[in-house]
């Protein structure tokens, strides 16, 4: 019996029927034959070559080269609607990778090939999904020479709709749509005098934009959602992502670059809570020259708020405004006039503190002279410490105190007032302490920290009092 020809067998023969051009018996050999006895890629080449392609085509569906057969549905009789209807037919993987090949039926049959592509990736079906076909993201090459049809399609599955998949794939196709969708949306703003309802369809686009993004909130997203808006233009959805992800430093730089004053203090309302220092960076901003012209009423708002929020010392802001070519006094009045009042309040506060103070050292002062100038009596008849009559031996304190000899602390202080002098003692000899530390402070003042801060604490614990610094000269 005659096993399977070898390639060069099959070829001879085809090729001497071909030459004879002898149709009949060609398709008699073909139909007869069984196609375990000849090599079927040979046989279709030879066929093709001769340009006999229905028969190359019949040949190769009935041999199950489907690939093959697609090809030359395609290439030879242009009918796409029928060769999506024979992938329709087709196991879904396999259809799938056929279809990869041949993109060309996108380009003629984008409508019937895009009902394949849902078809193979069962997003039309209900039930379950009963034999494995391939994922979304492995057909997206098909639509590589048409992006529009891709954006459409993608929109039909992820947005128009509803999400129509499981959240984590719909995740791994949502940049792929974000992208298309941002571009589209800067192709028609940035079209040169847009007319209105090319004004309306981007606007309209830019409201599907926010609502895909607001669907994916994971960190990942949202780092690409950033990404593609900041690379684009897309400035909503730039904003929002970045909010989101607390890159506030981001918006801060973009209103500088775009000198947009508006978003600036929007920016301040919304992010000021999480970091307030973006109001001081925003008020250096607006008073410098780099931010133009024309930004008063924003610059006030935000003086308002450093003011509520007691955000920046008054000669700070002073300093700060002195930058602008643009702000006068009477700008600034009202904020200047409560920072004044402020300061004479706090200066009138200290200056009563200081009264009582040197009235109580004065006060202190009379009563250690009249402990060394005036004999003192002690008239008390009872212990202090425990209530009984006083008998000798008895110990009187200064401070009028008197006890029995066995009621006193071995340490001889006057159980009375130790109590409370006792605490004031160890903090001013902390005070001290810290005081002689010279070494810390110059750490301090080398790490550039503030430095006019670092004098006052320094101050509050004698640093600089006369004995301190003969201390620290003697060190030396
Ligand atoms: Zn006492
Ligand atoms: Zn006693």
């Amino acid at each position: 019996m005659l096993e399977m020809a070898e390639a060069e067998h099959t070829a001879l023969l085809l090729k001497c029927y071909t030459k004879l051009k002898d149709f009949s018996t060609l398709e008699e050999f073909l139909r007869t034959t069984p196609p375990s006895q000849y090599d079927h890629a040979t046989a279709i080449e030879v066929l093709e070559s001769a340009s006999y392609y229905d028969l190359a085509a019949e040949v190769a569906q009935k041999v199950g080269r489907y690939d093959d057969y697609v090809r030359i549905s395609l290439e030879q009789f242009k009918n796409c609607s029928a060769t999506v209807e024979f992938l329709r037919s087709l196991p879904r993987a396999e259809a799938g990778r056929i279809l990869l090949r041949r993109r060309a039926l996108m380009r003629h049959a984008p409508k019937e090939t895009i009902a394949l592509v849902r078809h193979l990736c069962e997003l039309d079906s209900q039930a379950s999904p009963t034999e494995q076909g391939p994922a979304i993201d492995e057909l997206l090459p098909v639509f590589v020479d048409d992006l529009p049809q891709l954006e459409v399609f993608l929109r039909s599955v992820l947005l128009d709709d509803g999400c129509q998949l499981p959240h984590s794939k719909a995740e791994r196709l949502f940049p792929t749509l974000l992208e298309l969708l941002v571009k589209s949306h800067s192709e028609l703003v940035s079209g040169e005098g847009a007319a209105s309802d090319q004004q309306e369809a981007a606007s309209s686009i830019a409201a599907d934009i926010m609502r895909l993004i607001r669907q994916y909130p994971s960190d990942a997203a949202l780092a690409n959602t950033l990404m593609v808006c900041q690379t684009h233009g897309f400035v909503d959805g730039f904003f929002y992502a970045a909010e989101k992800l607390h890159r506030h430093q981001l918006l801060m730089q973009w209103c500088f670059e775009h000198k947009d004053a508006g978003r600036l203090l929007d920016v301040c309302k919304r992010c000021g809570p999480a970091d307030q220092s973006l109001w001081v960076q925003a008020l250096s901003f607006l008073a410098s020259p780099e931010s133009g012209e024309g930004h008063l009423e924003e610059m006030q708002e935000v003086l308002r708020h450093i003011e509520d929020s007691d955000l920046m010392p008054l000669l700070l802001v002073i300093e700060t405004l002195r930058n602008s070519e643009e702000v006068t006094i009477g700008d600034v009045r009202p904020y200047l006039q409560a920072q004044y009042r402020r300061l004479v309040d706090s200066v009138e506060v200290s200056r009563g503190k200081s009264t009582q103070d040197r009235q109580e050292i004065a006060r202190m002062q009379q009563e250690i002279v009249q402990l060394r100038t005036q004999a003192k009596e002690f008239q008390n008849t009872r212990c202090f410490q425990c209530g009984l009559t006083l008998e000798v031996p008895a110990v009187h304190f200064f401070c009028g105190h008197s006890y029995h000899s066995f009621c006193t602390p071995t340490d001889g202080t006057c159980p009375k007032c130790s109590s409370g002098a006792l605490p004031k003692l160890s903090l001013k000899e902390q005070r001290e302490a810290q005081a002689r530390n010279a070494e810390d402070f110059f750490k301090y003042l080398q790490g550039g920290g503030d430095r006019v801060q670092a004098m006052g604490e320094w101050c509050k614990f004698g640093a600089f009092d006369a004995d301190n610094l003969a201390d620290m000269d003697e060190d030396d």
